[in-house]
């Protein structure tokens, strides 16, 4: 259940200005690697799952409530603009697109799901933790996907230059946590068919 991500000291910047216009939030894949292609159609269900948990009211309540910690001296409105900015350091465009790049891995260390290149903005995915999430996935809006969308939500904020180190209790109330975690139990009401209020009207 650990991301490996973390013991690092780094400082991060912002290299452009970001602000939120309130549009959209959108996923672009820029690539896939080592996927199957019944790996690919589960991960594009995931990511079209996650695009309704990113762009509901909720969402933005739950990460706006929360305690999150180590935030690089933003407030928790200013780190969710910074998210909906759509900069990461994949793609430094501030263009309201998540912008993805996943690659699949096989890791020795069982209970890691994975982990973000903190200078490429580049996602790595334990394939057997991928294997794990897509059994049971029939090509629905099913539990399964909520484990990759609660991954993908945790890695992309490491992507956009969030870290978490410390002990677990401080830990899992860092940014990448909190994001993970919220989307995942999010995902699980829209599969229940619960209905999250979307952002600006939108469907
Ligand atoms: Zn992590």
């Amino acid at each position: 259940m650990f991301c490996s991500i973390g013991k690092e000291k780094k400082d991060l910047e912002v290299k452009k200005e970001f602000n939120s216009k309130g549009d959209l939030l959108d996923i672009e894949i820029h690539g896939l690697v080592g996927f199957t292609e019944d790996q690919k159609k589960f991960f594009l269900k995931a990511m079209e799952l996650k695009k309704i948990v990113d762009n509901s009211q909720n969402y933005k309540f739950k990460i706006l409530d929360s305690n999150m910690t180590q935030k690089q001296g933003r407030s928790n409105k200013e780190v969710y603009a910074h998210w909906r900015s759509g900069f990461s350091n994949y793609e430094k465009m501030v263009d309201q697109d998540i912008d993805l790049f996943v690659t699949l891995y096989d890791s020795p260390r069982k209970g890691t799901l994975g982990y973000t290149s903190m200078r490429t903005g580049k996602i790595y995915t334990n394939r057997a933790v991928l294997d794990h999430y897509m059994r049971g996935f029939d090509g629905e809006f099913t539990i399964p996907l909520c484990g990759l969308v609660g991954h993908i939500s945790h890695e992309y904020m490491h992507s956009v230059g969030y870290i978490h180190r410390g002990f677990w209790s401080y830990k899992r109330n860092s940014v990448p946590y909190v994001f993970g975690r919220q989307a995942r139990s999010l995902a699980e009401k829209v599969v229940k068919g619960e209905k999250l209020v979307p952002l600006f009207g939108s469907s």
